[in-house]
């Protein structure tokens, strides 16, 4: 492992997400529910993001197929990285075999292919479907009056496993925005009870606790883990 400083500044970024998170977890949770804290990657080398790993991280996050085909052979196996970005259907072939659980299904079409794919491959594919809680037309995601259509529909697909939620509430948007997710979250479990539904995908650098008092059990981190991206993206 090369040690070098900007490493150093990774290692106290993640104790102190770590110390907010038991925080925001003793004062607004049941102590015994468990909060996951996801390494969001992008722009970020490898060698950097395998020191995270080194630090405990299990989990990282990809928003980008080309990026990610680049960087994944470099990658600590120890981690499971799940796909977070928009995810455009003829590029679900070339992740389908190296991630975990793909977060940012929004379309019965998405779903129909990731369904295709990992039945070729002899898999079932764990799923969020991303839900466009801010109802912004800018954002991926599917409104929250197609919801439940949509999860019938994927329930109903054999290679997908229905896990849960993933959203990205508008920056410095209301509290009821991420109550809302919570109550969704919770509709959508006891509408599957027999399915695995047990996660709720929310919080980033500038909001993780808030959502974390509405019910995340995963947050995805970039910036305050890793620093300032390298170069201004699109989401
Ligand atoms: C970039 C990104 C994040 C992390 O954002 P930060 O504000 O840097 O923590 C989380 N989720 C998604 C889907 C992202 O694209």
């Amino acid at each position: 492992m090369i040690k070098r400083p900007e490493f150093e500044e990774v290692a106290e970024n993640l104790k102190e997400i770590r110390y907010n998170v038991k925080n925001a977890v003793a004062k607004y949770r049941d102590p015994a529910e468990h909060v996951d804290i996801m390494a969001v990657t992008k722009t970020v080398d490898p060698e950097k993001i395998n020191f995270a790993v080194s630090q405990g991280i299990l989990l990282l996050g990809e928003n980008r197929v080309q990026e990610y085909l680049s960087k994944k052979d470099f990658y600590d196996k120890k981690a499971q990285v799940h796909f977070i970005g928009h995810l455009q259907t003829n590029k679900v072939k070339y992740i389908i075999n190296d991630v975990t659980m793909i977060q940012s299904v929004d379309s019965l079409k998405l779903a129909g292919e990731i369904n295709k794919h990992a039945a070729a491959n002899g898999r079932v594919m764990d799923i969020l479907i991303e839900v466009n809680i801010g109802d912004e037309t800018s954002k991926s995601g599917i409104s929250r009056s197609s919801l439940f259509e949509l999860a019938k529909q994927v329930s109903e697909l054999d290679s997908i496993r229905l896990r849960g939620l993933m959203a990205i509430p508008p920056i410095g948007c209301d509290e009821g925005v991420f109550e809302r997710m919570r109550e969704l979250y919770n509709e959508l479990k006891e509408s599957y009870p027999h399915k695995s539904v047990d996660t709720l995908s929310m919080g980033m650098s500038g909001d993780y606790e808030l959502a974390i008092k509405h019910g995340s059990n995963l947050i995805r981190i970039g910036t305050k883990l890793f620093g300032a991206r390298k170069y201004l993206e699109v989401l």
